[in-house]
């Protein structure tokens, strides 16, 4: 099964319509394509495919409990929490700020004194839905007012992998979220190659630029997608084609007809790549 990525440094540039666009090319082709929304604060490749989410189960992360019987008051777990999670009045047992902790362990892990334990709480939900015969979306949700929504990201790329194997895919492509973030390198990861989708903008050119470091620094080798081609000349992503070694392999026309699909919930049929 091959894995690919669909990100982009900017938000608005096309990602979650290309990989839509590209998941019907492989049906096209004959291939089964599992695609997994990752955008898990605004998933939108549901609304795009017109369908809505079906079969939650709910996705948890890890809660540190403190025991005030056995917390001594030293501090330790305050200082070393990287996400101010943990907070302490003069003479108190720290006190845990829920929405701020992403789960990661390290508290209960150094506590000298084991007065932390854990226990789990629900952050947000993933969601499977069958699109057509050979196409499955698997897509992630975080609840309202969580801040750190990686959980929810690698439990759903986890059930998209499920899915992919179960129903024997071909392609498995994982939609990020916009940005050179946690949740987005969360997503790469595990990804043999990755399309950077942008905009012949300044914005997107910037923003390109961006993503196409990351993906360096984590060695997945990308490609760039440039959507709403033919508004404004592509010399400026060309030139950020050619500094990061990569190469322009799809242009998107900006066109009435993607426009009026999109607002349809229908791009089946469209064939722009
Ligand atoms: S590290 Fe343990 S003992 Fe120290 S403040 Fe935190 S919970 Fe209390
Ligand atoms: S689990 Fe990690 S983020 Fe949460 S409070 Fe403990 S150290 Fe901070």
């Amino acid at each position: 099964m091959k894995r690919i990525a669909i990100t982009g440094g900017k938000g608005g540039t096309g990602k979650s319509t290309f990989a839509v666009l590209l998941a019907y090319k492989l049906l096209k082709e004959g291939k089964k394509v599992v695609l997994c929304d990752a955008d898990v604060e605004c998933p939108n490749d549901h609304l795009i495919l017109g369908k809505g989410l079906e079969f939650p189960e709910p996705v948890y992360q890890k809660i540190p409990v403190i025991d005030p019987g056995e917390c001594r008051k030293c501090g330790l777990c305050v200082r070393e929490c990287r996400f101010n999670a943990l907070f302490q009045l003069p003479g108190k047992p720290p006190s845990v700020v829920e929405n701020l902790c992403c789960g990661c362990g390290l508290c209960w892990t150094i506590c000298p004194h084991g007065a932390i334990s854990k226990r789990n709480k629900e952050c947000g939900k993933s969601y499977e839905t069958r699109i057509e015969k050979d196409f499955w979306l698997v897509t992630g949700l975080s609840s309202a007012g969580v801040e750190e929504t990686g959980p929810i990201v690698r439990d759903t790329k986890i059930r998209a992998e499920e899915v992919a194997k179960k129903v024997g895919a071909d392609y498995l492509l994982v939609d990020t979220a916009a940005g050179t973030h946690c949740d987005v390198i969360n997503a790469l990861m595990r990804n043999e190659k990755a399309y950077v989708v942008t905009e012949p903008t300044i914005l997107g050119e910037h923003d390109s630029e961006l993503i196409l470091k990351l993906l360096d620094v984590i060695g997945i080798p990308k490609e760039i997608v440039l959507n709403k081609a033919g508004v404004a000349s592509k010399k400026g992503v060309e030139k950020v084609a050619e500094k990061f070694e990569t190469k322009i392999s799809f242009e998107i026309p900006y066109s009435e007809e993607l426009v009026k699909a999109y607002c349809r919930g229908n791009l089946r049929g469209l064939d722009l790549l």
